[in-house]
């Protein structure tokens, strides 16, 4: 039975515990040995068996109002770009040849990482033009610097599900003063809640192959996405890899490993206010997020 450890919040206070498959919340009282999640996996040697064994089918119900993003807040978020093959062909690009090496940027942790039913509010200027990209994150558990790839997925802790929303109208800029400056990846990827994360962290125990998961994702019902993760060109065991070789890699870090083709810029199609983005991997759960367009920009 797949399961992940969800955060909610009960009448204001926030807590977290065992989402099950048919969507019910469950307390187990092994893991009040841990204040949150990331606490759990900074501790991940110890939490990983007390997880295996975890008795989830009679875990005392827990009644909540609403769930959060599973981890608040992850270490770093490191996004992989253009990792899946025909994501490459639909963005006018050509499948790469042996030596391809990952591309990565960040996306602020603590600002833009939004819960699983969180309204994403997108500014209403036009030319921002909103897209959506199905992602599937894995989240580290164990501390690592150059790690090769044979030993990468010993590092991972859990995957869940996450939504790289990406405001396509400000990547690249006008007469950028030099080559260097021809993207603006803050602007484009970083924005305010332009990362939906969840709907919990499954540990990676539950996930038999990383690289055969089925990714989806429907806007208003309308089915945009839908790949499986051996269509990306650099396994997650290699992102990991790659990216433990610019960075020592720590638990609580979330690297949201690429989106597959179907994204609104190669047809044109852009998020607006009342639309609602669904993302779901089997096995891992489903987000829903409403788009909700900005009124105005309050200074605070
Ligand atoms: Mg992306």
């Amino acid at each position: 039975m797949t399961w992940s450890l969800a955060s909610y919040t009960a009448a204001g206070t926030p807590g977290f515990g065992v989402l099950r498959a048919d969507g019910t919340l469950v307390a187990p009282p092994d893991l009040k040995r841990w204040p949150s999640p990331l606490e759990l996996l900074e501790d991940w040697s110890a939490a990983e068996p007390v997880l295996r064994d975890l008795d989830v089918e009679n875990a005392p119900a827990v009644e909540y109002d609403a769930l959060l993003a599973p981890l608040r807040w992850p270490r770093k978020v490191i996004c992989a770009g253009v990792n899946y093959r025909k994501h490459m062909l639909e963005m006018g690009g050509e499948l790469p040849g042996s030596g391809w090496y990952p591309f990565f940027f960040l996306k602020a942790p603590t600002t833009s990482v939004i819960g699983p039913h969180d309204p994403i509010v997108i500014s209403a200027a036009a030319r921002a033009r909103y897209d959506w990209e199905a992602e599937l994150a894995v989240v580290i558990g164990t501390k690592g610097k150059n790690i090769p790839a044979e030993r990468a997925l010993f590092h991972a802790a859990a995957y869940c599900v996450s939504n790289d929303i990406t405001a396509r109208g400000y990547h690249k800029r006008e007469a950028p003063p030099a080559d260097a400056f021809s993207y603006d990846w803050f602007a484009a990827k970083s924005a305010e809640g332009s990362l939906p994360l969840g709907p919990g962290l499954t540990p990676a125990f539950l996930v038999t192959d990383p690289q055969d998961l089925r990714l989806r994702l429907w806007v208003n019902g309308k089915l945009q996405q839908d790949e499986s993760t051996a269509d990306m060109v650099c396994t997650v065991a290699e992102l990991i890899a790659a990216a433990s070789e610019v960075v020592t890699l720590e638990p609580g870090d979330v690297i949201a490993t690429g989106t597959p083709s179907g994204v609104g810029v190669a047809r044109g199609l852009y998020l607006r206010g009342g639309d609602v983005v669904r993302v779901s991997i089997d096995g891992l759960g489903a987000l829903e997020n409403p788009v909700i367009e900005a009124t105005e920009e309050e200074p605070s």
